[in-house]
Order: C-alpha cells, then sequence, then structure tokens
C-alpha cells in the first residue's frame, strides 16, 4: 500500500481486506478477497485504525487495490472478464 505508516518490509506483508460493509465486511467477518489490497504490517495498522482519515483511507485503498489486482492478473490468480457475451 505505501501508506503513511509504511515500513516498506515485504516481509511483513499480508493481504488486507476493505473494512466496507458494502464490501462484505461485517463483525467478525472479512471482506471477502475481491475487496483486498496487499499491504506491510505497517499500513495494515494505518488502515485499520479508525483515526486515520476516512478520505485519506479511500485514496490509499483504491491505489493499493488496483496496484494489487494487477499483481492477482500478473500471478494468474485472477481474470477480469470486460466483455462477458454470456449475458447476452
Ligand atoms: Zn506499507
Amino acid at each position: 500500500m505505501n501508506g503513511p505508516n509504511c515500513n516498506y518490509n515485504p516481509e511483513t506483508t499480508v493481504l488486507c481486506h476493505s473494512n466496507k460493509q458494502v464490501h462484505g465486511k461485517g463483525w467478525g467477518i472479512k471482506a471477502s478477497d475481491e475487496h483486498s489490497f496487499y499491504g506491510c504490517s505497517g499500513c495494515n495498522m494505518w488502515f485499520d485504525s479508525m483515526s486515520a482519515p476516512e478520505e485519506e483511507r479511500e485514496h490509499y485503498y483504491q491505489v493499493a487495490h488496483e496496484r494489487t489486482q494487477e499483481k492477482f492478473k500478473e500471478k494468474g490468480l485472477w481474470e477480469v472478464v470486460i466483455n462477458d457475451d454470456s449475458w447476452n
């Protein structure tokens, strides 16, 4: 994520999940991996701390989320169907 509290240590990197209810987050339930991003322990803590301004968290989430999606695609973990004709 490379957020304000980033420690830039890849060894602490985990898959972090969105806290938004619209992303499936609930009490004791994590959002799905679809709404996630790679972040180090510093970024994960910063993102989860409600003291960080919502707008700032949202901004860093969007950037980190897109970069993570790219990583998923590189690894073949994710396939985005842009034009799925089967719906027609
Ligand atoms: Zn970080």
